[in-house]
């Protein structure tokens, strides 16, 4: 069967949170792959959404406001709602993101001092080096000074280090699911379960999520992500229509040479049958074909 691409990504970092490139590199790299609307999506901020729009505005791409919310669901658990199309000056959602981010820094000590415990010294100031706004620190900059120093392979440190379980992890409430959502659809935007692939839940566990999702007025799945299997498409897709939401797509960005494999500006159209979130975005699907369907 052939794919189908559309020119929209909405999905994407840059170096306001843990991506590494800046909102300027970012941009010009959709504009190379023919990208029309793009959203950014930083990690617990919209400090970016500024800079971004005024240079979208420039090389004329369409910005999607956006925001990548870390929650913390069902006792500990990690997981990530997207925010789409949010007044990125709407108070509310400024300040709870700025509370949020707030316990960055207080983590990465621990995460440092974790691992100064099995000899590895040095590791806050390093991955801050990494790090161009120290309020976003990630464990994204810890795992490349681990890389850059020889502690482990590239794209192994998260396995060998940071991951739940391993030495340098240390737990961190992040928003509620409830809250997340609240503060999104409060500043007009739209909430979407980003990457569900990715939690590797049980269809049991991830229909209950969307349950709860839904009610607290969450409406999207991405169906289309860097970090789905084609296995994974199918399954979210049909459960993205059991449970009645609408479809998403993000390459989720980062950097590039990286193990996520979707480039930053266009993604697989989701399949068809399903309703996506592109029209509650002001965009119509008609607008988003590509002159040149290659990848
Ligand atoms: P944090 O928000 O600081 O807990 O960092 C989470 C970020 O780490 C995610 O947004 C991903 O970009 C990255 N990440 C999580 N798991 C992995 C992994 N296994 N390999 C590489 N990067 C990962
Ligand atoms: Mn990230
Ligand atoms: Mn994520
Ligand atoms: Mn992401």
């Amino acid at each position: 069967m052939t794919k189908t691409f559309i020119s929209i990504d909405l999905h994407s970092h840059s170096t306001y949170s843990d991506g590494s490139l800046s909102v300027r590199e970012l941009l010009t790299l959709v504009k190379d792959n023919q990208g029309k609307y793009q959203a950014l999506t930083d990690h617990d901020t919209v400090s970016g959404i500024s800079e971004a729009k005024k240079i979208a505005n420039e090389l004329d791409i369409n910005l999607i406001s956006g925001v990548e919310i870390s929650v913390t669901w069902t006792g500990n658990t990690l997981i990530h709602i997207v925010g789409l199309g949010v007044d990125e000056n709407n108070s509310q959602l400024v300040t709870e993101l700025d509370k949020l981010r707030n316990s960055r820094i207080e983590r990465g000590k621990r995460i440092a001092a974790n691992l100064a415990k099995i000899g590895i010294h040095g590791a806050f100031e390093g991955a801050m080096s990494f790090c161009k706004n120290p309020e976003s620190l990630s464990r994204t900059h810890f795992n490349d000074w681990l890389v850059q120093q020889g502690h482990a392979k590239p794209g192994k440190a998260f396995d060998k280090f940071l991951a739940p379980g391993r030495v340098g992890y240390t737990s961190q409430t992040w928003a509620t699911l409830e809250n997340a959502v609240k503060w999104i659809t409060e500043s007009g935007g739209i909430a979407v379960i980003a990457h569900p692939g990715r939690y590797k839940f049980t269809r049991t566990k991830l229909g209950k999520l969307i349950e709860e999702f839904k009610t607290y007025g969450g409406v999207g799945i991405e169906v289309i992500s860097s970090s789905h299997s084609l296995q994974d498409e199918e399954y979210i897709s049909s459960m993205c229509q059991h449970y009645g939401l609408l479809a998403s797509v993000g390459s989720d960005f980062h950097k590039q040479e990286s193990y996520r494999t979707i480039r930053p500006g266009f993604n697989k159209s989701p399949s068809k049958g399903l309703q996506t979130v592109f029209p509650l975005l002001g965009i119509k699907e008609t607008d988003l074909i590509r002159d040149n369907n290659e990848q």
